[in-house]
């Protein structure tokens, strides 16, 4: 075979992760239009220039370094960190390792990012980090060699007052622990407000595990209300079963909702009563997949994303509905677990049937709220109960969500479509950022 051409930005991604990589930068950006289209519609129009440099990230960082595998031989290693906007404060982002990340991926996931923070307003900018691996198939020494090797590689950007990464996809507290203890190594004292999402012992959160999936349902509660569907009769259904989807379903679970089919990469599972959550993720602990839970039938990923539910969740990654499967959707409410999982194009097909969706810079802010309330504890070395992190946290979710809800209604006289909460929410994040950039100044 044919060895693959080195392409810098790309490394030796595959054809089709490059192509879904682009998709997501390209989902991006013409979100990013659309919202700046309809603030000048509004009369709040960005400059010529302020369009070009929110647009565009501020800096990119390729990183190709070698891992000495536990048979002694040597493999190399594509990673990426991007910043895309430091104006309101450090650069805040997860590292995903996940074999299709690509730059464009995470530069798209690093603008989302922006826009996020922006919008539950806390004092960050947005960044985003990955490697192209599946830490699946990497033994735990070899996951920890190549998180301190990629954490050295990165660390030119990284810095508790600069940037702070966090876990996404394919990471998790162990990593983040790793990436913390290799940055302290290196300045010679314990660091631990350079990365977020830390087990307890070492400067994390109470609630961090747990808290994007909790915020999902923060959010889809505020949802049902305003939809007037009690929680207590809601049905939902969620994609991908990792940190973000099991937390959803456990939550909602103990919100007295009924979760009737949950899915992951293996497969899915379906029982119209309502899972045993807390049974189910059991059975995920012992077999690592929902797969074969014998309380409930298989169920496809497709098919989950069509059932009839009132709420819909998609967790697992972008791309997942589009202009195909959009026009099948049932979901009454389509809360965005996952970032960027909604095309443009099933967008604009699931506005027109009247879906409600609730954005993913909304949606999953639960997690790097949790993640900022790290960061604020670590620098103070001073911790807060459970109950602090998750009362601030909801309160903090409420406000943006009935923030979106007014944007859209202040927006729709100027052409917003009613119920275009994603474009509402990001023209309230782009503007402040926007008023952010004119009151620093364009240095020098
Ligand atoms: P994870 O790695 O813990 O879990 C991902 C899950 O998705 C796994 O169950 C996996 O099997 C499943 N999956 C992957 N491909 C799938 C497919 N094609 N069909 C069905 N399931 C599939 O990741 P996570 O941290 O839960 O992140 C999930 C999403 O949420 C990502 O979009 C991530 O960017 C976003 N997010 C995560 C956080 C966080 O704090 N972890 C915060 C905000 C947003």
């Amino acid at each position: 075979m044919e060895a693959p051409i080195y392409s810098p930005s790309h490394s030796y991604a595959s054809p089709e992760a490059i192509r879904k990589g682009l998709q997501a930068w390209q989902a991006a950006l013409a979100q990013f239009d659309k919202a700046a289209h309809i603030l000048e519609a509004s009369g709040h129009p960005l400059k010529r220039g302020l369009i070009e440099f929110l647009r565009r990230p501020k800096r990119e960082l390729i990183v190709n370094f070698p891992v000495q595998m536990d048979d002694g031989s040597i493999r190399m290693f594509t990673g990426y960190r991007v910043h895309h906007n430091a104006v309101r404060g450090p650069t805040k982002g997860g590292i995903r390792y996940h074999p299709d990340v690509t730059l464009e991926e995470v530069r798209a996931l690093a603008m989302w990012m922006t826009w996020k923070c922006a919008l539950v307003n806390i004092p960050y900018g947005g960044a985003k980090g990955g490697v192209a691996v599946d830490p699946a198939q990497l033994s735990p020494r070899e996951l920890e060699r190549l998180t301190r090797r990629y954490a050295t590689e990165i660390s030119l950007l990284m810095h508790p007052g600069g940037d702070v990464p966090a876990p996404d996809v394919g990471t998790n507290p162990q990593i983040m622990a790793w990436i913390m203890d290799t940055y302290s190594m290196h300045t010679g004292f314990t660091q631990p407000a350079v990365v977020t999402g830390k087990p307890l012992e070492i400067g994390g959160t109470m609630g961090r595990v747990e808290a994007t999936g909790r915020g999902v349902m923060m959010v889809v509660a505020e949802a049902l209300k305003v939809n007037r569907i009690p929680i207590e009769q809601a049905t939902i259904a969620i994609q991908g079963f990792g940190n973000v989807g099991s937390h959803a379903a456990l939550t909602a679970h103990q919100m007295g909702a009924k979760v009737v089919a949950v899915s992951d990469i293996h497969g899915g599972i379906y029982h119209p009563k309502g899972l045993d959550i807390p049974r189910l993720m059991e059975h995920v602990r012992r077999n690592r997949t929902v797969v074969g839970f014998p309380e409930g039938e298989p169920i496809s990923n497709a098919e989950l994303l069509t059932l009839k539910v009132d709420v819909l969740i998609p967790a697992a990654l972008e791309n997942q509905i589009t202009a195909e499967n959009a026009p099948s959707i049932q979901a009454r409410i389509l809360a965005e677990g996952a970032n960027g999982p909604t095309t443009p194009e099933a967008d604009e097909i699931l506005i027109e049937k009247g879906v409600f969706i609730v954005p993913d810079i909304l949606c999953n802010a639960g997690g790097v709220i949790a993640s900022y309330f790290e960061w604020v504890q670590d620098l103070q070395s001073f911790f807060w109960t459970e109950e602090e992190i998750n009362s601030r946290m909801e309160r903090i979710l409420k406000r943006a969500f009935y923030e979106v809800l007014a944007k859209e209604e202040e927006l729709r006289p100027y052409g917003l479509k009613r119920g275009d909460y994603r474009t509402a929410a990001q023209a309230l994040a782009i503007g402040r950022v926007a008023q952010a950039t004119l009151i620093r100044g364009i240095y020098p």
